[in-house]
């Protein structure tokens, strides 16, 4: 496995690859990996013939109150699990050689972004698509691998290839979670012992509200009304928001859900510094 710091580099590499007709898939991540990120380079090694991962804390995407210096990393972690999966390549830049000093462009997906975690974290989605951009133009994947769990990352993503004619394809991959339904995150080591177990509220909210949906209830604000009263009955959880919504526009339902069509049931929630999402798309 190689490990690649230079962009020149990453670049060349993969030109290689695609000039000798290999298929090259793309799991961009923030580090700090487990089970969840490997799902994303297991698919990845299924669907194509050379796999690279990306190991970068993109500053552009923490809002200035937010975690990037806490954000937790552990490269050597990192490779050794990475090396296990048989990824051929990590592209590790530092920040200097992604954004140097004279950097001053920008990828932004309007429309979608002012709402949910955009609304919460202003500038957190033109980052996000910013730093991917970049990643597609250095590594020109065949295909790129993004978990459900940032539902509305995979949203803007998919929107942003679409509207910008990036000529590669997305796969999203399932949610894993811990054995009591925690999804598996980088920011679960930030959690106590009693906000580890508070944390699984978000699971039970979710299953809560989907078992309402499949009983019948079919209108948006019965289904957050569901998920913010069990998120209520955990003193250690603060809601930030649960969203009923079109999973393609991400608007709201405020009344009945149309026949036909699916909900992203999502939510944000903190526990004491800690700030965790979930979503179920039914
Ligand atoms: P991150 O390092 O948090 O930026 O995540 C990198 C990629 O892994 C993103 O596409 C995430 O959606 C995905 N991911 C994170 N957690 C999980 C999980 N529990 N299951 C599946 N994919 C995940």
């Amino acid at each position: 496995m190689e490990l690649i710091s230079s962009i020149t580099e990453m670049a060349r590499i993969t030109a290689n690859w695609r000039n000798a007709d290999l298929q090259v898939g793309l799991a961009p991540t923030m580090g700090y990996l487990h089970e969840g990120h490997l799902s994303l380079t297991n698919r990845a090694k299924m669907e194509n013939d050379k796999v690279v991962a990306s190991i970068f804390v993109n500053p552009l995407q923490f809002g200035p109150k937010e975690d990037f210096s806490r954000y937790p990393r552990d490269l050597e972690k990192d490779l050794m699990l990475l090396e296990s999966a048989g990824v051929d390549a990590v592209f590790h830049p530092t920040s200097q050689e992604m954004y140097p000093e004279n950097f001053n462009a920008s990828v932004e997906v309007l429309g979608i972004t002012d709402v949910l975690e955009g609304a919460q974290r202003p500038g957190h989605f033109k980052g996000v698509t910013t730093v991917v951009a970049k990643l597609f133009n250095i590594v020109s994947p065949h295909r790129a691998y993004f978990g459900q769990k940032d539902a509305q990352q995979v949203a803007v993503i998919k929107k942003m290839v679409r509207d910008l004619n990036f000529p590669l394809e997305i796969i999203i991959c399932p949610t894993l979670r811990e054995a009591d339904g925690l999804a598996m995150s980088s920011r679960n080591v930030y959690l106590n012992a009693d906000e580890r177990k508070a944390a699984t509220v978000l699971y039970h909210a979710l299953a809560t509200a989907k078992a309402a949906f499949e009983n019948g209830s079919r209108q948006g604000n019965a289904l957050r009304k569901i998920m913010d009263a069990v998120i209520s009955s955990e003193p250690l959880a603060k809601t930030d928001y649960v969203s009923a919504a079109n999973p393609e526009n991400l608007r709201e339902y405020d009344g009945l859900i149309p026949t036909g069509y699916g909900v992203l049931l999502s939510m944000a929630v903190r526990f004491g510094s800690t700030r965790l999402i979930d979503n179920f798309q039914l």
